[in-house]
């Protein structure tokens, strides 16, 4: 692997003008691309499905349009969750660069592999398929995220591990251990098999930035200066395999904070790393349920119950109690959306959510907190 700066802009969570519309401040976009492009950093990630299927068009305008094809490096990935037929990788792909305005992706991923979708890329033949666009130089650097048990991804790596380059893992402090995401485990596979790591969900969706006071508390008493999210990126960056960790920004301030550490990096020490793991168990002792808010359950589900931001509000209150205005939160987003207690338990959301929630049951209580 090239020898990079490690963070990579995730462009997921693009800064908005318009939430419901899903419009992007393009302007404000294009300023953070380049800023982070003037610092030396030159990867970004963008996927089939981001904004909506807008996130392509987006990192076109910013970046393609504007910067020279060599000077940055394009991340983008097939939907496998979304193939029905072995012409859909071909019909895809061709859209994505045509959308990226791109002749080449330089890494280029099966986008979340897990049982099921494994399957898919199996019965539609992908790995065929991107061998050739491999071969014609359409694609630089072959991998896949990987959403699934460390035994798994072992699986996988031994089936078609020859082709595969690297791997973009979910790792973060508090997921390490975990039983459900299995990071440390998954990482170590990794190493097994000497495929370089991206990481993808440093801060878990946003929720290493809003930890417990206490959590907090620790972190700063380590060093007062750095920020609460800092201490995610730079956890997941200090791990040696790790080639480069994606941040989703969408502020300004989100940027600059990154840019701050990550332009000179220096790892966690081993103290340091104790204190994340001491504040891990903080959040695990106050988090009911550990949704990321990926989405990826959303578009799955027949009612358009917003199970991520329904999710989002139980966790406030369990963490914060009354304080937290969660219960008129929630009676305020049901005046024009689905309730948890209209889910049907048709369960398809289940099988798209990577951190393996039962949603089905998590809503039946919510619905229990809230409607009640
Ligand atoms: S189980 Fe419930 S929440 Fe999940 S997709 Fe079906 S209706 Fe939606
Ligand atoms: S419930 Fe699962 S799939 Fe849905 S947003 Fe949360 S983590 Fe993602």
């Amino acid at each position: 692997m090239e020898n990079l700066k490690k963070l990579g802009f995730g462009c997921m969570r693009l800064p908005m003008l318009d939430m419901e519309n899903n419009k992007v401040d393009m302007e404000q976009f294009c300023k953070m691309v380049d800023t982070f492009m003037a610092k030396g950093f030159k990867y970004f990630d963008t996927a089939y499905m981001y904004h909506n299927y807008q996130s392509e068009l987006f990192v076109k305008e910013a970046l393609v349009k504007r910067y020279p094809r060599e000077s940055f490096l394009l991340a983008d990935k097939l939907p496998t969750m979304q193939l029905k037929s072995i012409e859909d990788n071909k019909r895809i792909f061709d859209e994505q660069l045509e959308k990226c305005g791109v002749d080449y992706f330089d890494y280029y991923l099966l986008h979340c592999l897990d049982v099921d979708n494994y399957a898919k890329v199996k019965e539609f033949k992908s790995m065929d398929f991107l061998r050739q666009m491999k071969a014609e130089g359409k694609i630089k650097k072959l991998g896949f995220s990987f959403h699934d048990t460390a035994e798994f991804l072992e699986k996988i790596l031994l089936e078609i591990g020859e082709d595969i380059e690297f791997v973009q893992l979910q790792i973060n402090y508090l997921d390490w251990e975990s039983d459900s995401v299995q990071s440390r485990k998954c990482y170590e596979v990794c190493q097994k098999y000497h495929k370089p790591v991206i990481v993808m969900e440093p801060i878990k969706g946003g929720k290493l930035v809003n930890i417990p006071q206490a959590g907090i508390d620790l972190l700063k008493a380590q060093d007062e200066k750095m920020s609460v999210a800092s201490w995610a990126i730079r956890f997941a960056s200090s791990l040696d395999d790790v080639f480069m960790v994606l941040s989703g920004m969408s502020t300004w301030e989100q940027l600059e904070d990154n840019l701050s550490y990550m332009e000179d990096f220096k790892p966690l020490t081993k103290e340091e790393i104790e204190t994340t793991f001491k504040v891990a168990k903080i959040i695990n002792d106050t988090t009911a349920i550990a949704c990321t808010a990926c989405n990826y359950c959303k578009e799955n589900c027949p009612m358009q119950i917003q199970i991520p931001e329904i999710f989002e509000l139980y966790n406030n209150e369990k963490r914060f109690g009354m304080a937290s205005g969660s219960k008129k939160k929630y009676q305020d987003m049901i005046k024009t959306h689905a309730k948890a207690s209209d889910c049907i338990e048709c369960r398809s959301c289940e099988g798209h959510c990577p951190q393996h929630l039962t949603i089905v049951d998590y809503l039946k209580t919510v619905a229990k907190t809230f409607e009640d």
